[in-house]
């Protein structure tokens, strides 16, 4: 049975008019590993945590710049929020379609509350706190092409036609702010797009950002901004000390307009500078160490990296359920081809790097999970390969082979075929990013040693779950198992209702 809302009634939960207070046992444990009676040995402690958290329930008008926002995922994004805040339907060769969020864990999917009359019970996972509805949000954004978003989305063929005719008019007006263009840093063939651009050293550039952010602002009269780079992928930047180690370094290059600052990190820049969170949805290393340094001294909302929506989140369910399973991943190769300006720029060798990278770590943590199956520093054999096909458009080809050793030296090979439009896999996950990003800064918690409340650390890993490389806060272990990510997501707004977490128990009718 499926509810649509509820509330929680505990001593532990306080409802009052701007918050929701709750008291929560964090039940964890400890370990050590000691000598005992002459020989090493763990001990595992088992430990509990009082928290308590505080959730600030006044729902923001929310408006989300997005860079490259006359992209594929740009336009996808903008139009399929229209066509659900219309009520938009269109006729499509199959029915009468509806527009709906199919895709967005917030908007579309569900959370066990328990069970009634021997019945299973489910509620939106939306209900859990309170949220921005979607259909609200206001957007806006940046793009070097400064095509408008009607015309981007026929570019981006990705909508049905009759759905575009019926858009067109909304998204006509809608033309994206001038970009931060440095061909260094994408591919070569994106030059002839760059029509929009802001001109200027790069302070003046970030300086341009952050009175785009605020005229934005003004005008639309929203409470809040969320930027998501949604822009090209470009190459990584060179890591160096003295130019962006530190806040300092990484300040004093921008003024000396040191080359090496691409313009994901400009933008990340002017954001943290204004304390508007900023996410990335691309594989590239943004978030240098003197990136991360000033968001954290700002306190400001970091997230990213790269949209988790296709090949990498099927792998971060199989290659956990294989390993789970006691079964031994030993080769897994992705293929790829897709035909949309994302697969023209990633042709190139250095923004095709950025994507291997991002997606080759993400079977890690699984794999070190099990001393059982892999020696120390075993690893199964990972390609990825990425190919640009014209014709294919958006409709993004991935073909993946997982090879697994099974009982007995047996071998066992799974072979997948993925067929969709990308950019309808990037939209609901860009929802998500940009809601649940701005949900947890409404979100205050304290352990029961602390004296004082505070925010989650702005590394936001609470987004873990929607991204290919989750970054995390220096010294914080990444979790890749989408099983996992989603559990903390959940189980960490449980906590904020004072629910216990989802045990599967099911203790009752045993
Ligand atoms: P796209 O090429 O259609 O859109 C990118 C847009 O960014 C273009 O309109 C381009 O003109 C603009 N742009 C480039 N550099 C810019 C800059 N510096 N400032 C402002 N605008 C700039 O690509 P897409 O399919 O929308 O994908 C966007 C990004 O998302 C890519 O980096 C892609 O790798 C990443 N991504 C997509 C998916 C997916 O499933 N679609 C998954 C993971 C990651």
């Amino acid at each position: 049975m499926f509810i649509e809302n509820f509330k929680v009634e505990s001593p532990n939960v306080k409802y009052s008019e701007t918050e929701i207070q709750s008291v929560y046992n964090y039940e964890t444990t400890e370990l050590v590993h000691e000598n005992r009676n002459g020989a090493y040995q763990w001990i595992i402690k088992p430990k509990s945590v009082k928290y308590e958290f505080k959730t600030n329930t006044h729902v923001p008008k929310l408006g989300v710049m997005l860079v490259g926002w006359g992209g594929n995922n740009g336009s996808t994004l903008t139009g399929g929020v229209i066509a659900n805040r219309e009520g938009i339907s269109w006729a499509t060769k199959d029915k009468i379609q509806q527009a709906n969020y199919f895709g967005s864990l917030t908007q579309a999917s569900a959370i066990r509350v328990g069970s009634y009359q021997g019945e299973e019970i489910y509620a939106p996972f939306k209900s859990l706190l309170p949220m921005v509805n979607p259909d609200d949000i206001v957007f806006g954004g940046w793009d070097i092409s400064n095509m408008n978003l009607a015309d981007a989305m026929g570019r981006a063929k990705v909508f049905d036609i009759d759905l575009q005719k019926q858009l067109r008019p909304y998204m006509e007006s809608m033309v994206p702010l001038p970009g931060i263009y440095d061909p260094d840093f994408i591919a070569a063939n994106q030059e002839e797009r760059a029509n929009n651009v802001i001109k200027g050293t790069k302070k003046e550039q970030v300086q341009q950002v952050i009175k785009d952010i605020k005229k934005f602002k003004a005008a639309t009269k929203v409470d809040k901004v969320v930027v998501l780079w949604t822009a090209n992928t470009e190459r990584y930047s060179n890591l160096v000390v003295g130019l962006n180690d530190t806040t300092e370094n990484l300040l004093a290059a921008l003024d000396r307009n040191e080359a090496e600052i691409s313009p994901s990190t400009l933008f990340a820049i002017a954001c943290v500078t204004e304390n508007v969170p900023f996410i990335n949805g691309s594989p590239q290393n943004t978030f240098v160490p003197g990136l991360i340094d000033f968001a954290i001294q700002k306190n400001c909302l970091i997230g990213g990296d790269d949209f988790k929506s296709g090949q990498t989140k099927m792998k971060s369910v199989l290659v956990d359920f294989l390993v789970g399973a006691g079964i031994k991943p030993t080769s897994i190769v992705s293929y790829n081809h897709l035909g949309n300006n994302d697969g023209m720029n990633l042709s190139a060798p250095q923004t095709f790097r950025s994507k291997e990278i991002s997606k080759s770590n993400v079977v890690d943590d699984m794999v070190n999970s099990n001393a059982i199956l892999y020696e120390p520093g075993e690893h199964p054999d990972h390609v990825v390969v990425i190919k640009y096909v014209p014709y294919v458009a958006d409709s993004k080809r991935a073909m993946d082979e997982y090879t697994s050793e099974i009982f007995m030296g047996g071998k066992n090979t799974i072979v997948l075929h993925n067929t969709c439009e990308d950019s309808l896999l990037a939209a609901p996950i860009i929802l998500d990013l940009v809601l649940l990003a701005e949900l947890s800064t409404r979100i205050q918690f304290k352990a029961e040693k602390e004296g004082k409340f505070h925010s989650f650390h702005p590394v936001a890993t609470i987004l873990s779950y929607l991204t290919k490389a989750p970054l995390v806060p220096p010294g914080t272990p990444v979790v890749n198992a989408l099983s996992k990510q989603r559990a903390m997501l959940e189980n960490i707004m449980r906590a904020c209702v004072g629910l216990a977490p989802e045990n599967n128990m099911i203790l009752e009718y045993k």
